[in-house]
């Protein structure tokens, strides 16, 4: 694969990382509020209206991180199988490819 593919193999990491990170820190933002409105306007529908479609994001954000394929063996890069994955792993599991190696 010509380097410049392994650069923007790297970038789309990256963008995902961040995506799912960031959904993570949304997460962590904005449960803790919808558990204050919930107790105080007592409206549980409102918590899950807002809460499952948040859970779904996170799960899809997690599984397009997870589904990352190696720039140089094109396997998943961080999981072996659907519950053995390390998904921030520094080297491809099949192959070795250090992280951010061009
Ligand atoms: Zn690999």
């Amino acid at each position: 694969m010509p380097m410049s593919n392994y650069v923007q193999a790297w970038k789309e990491y990256k963008r995902r990382r961040n995506q799912y990170l960031g959904t993570i820190l949304a997460y962590l933002i904005i449960v803790p509020i919808l558990v204050f409105l919930v107790e105080r306007h007592r409206n549980e529908v409102l918590f899950f209206a807002i809460a499952t479609p948040l859970v779904a994001l996170l799960i899809y954000t997690h599984e397009c991180f997870l589904a990352f394929r190696c720039p140089r063996c094109g396997k998943k890069y961080d999981r072996r199988w659907r519950f053995k994955f390390n998904g921030f792993a520094k080297k491809c599991v099949y192959c070795g490819l250090p992280k951010y190696s061009i």
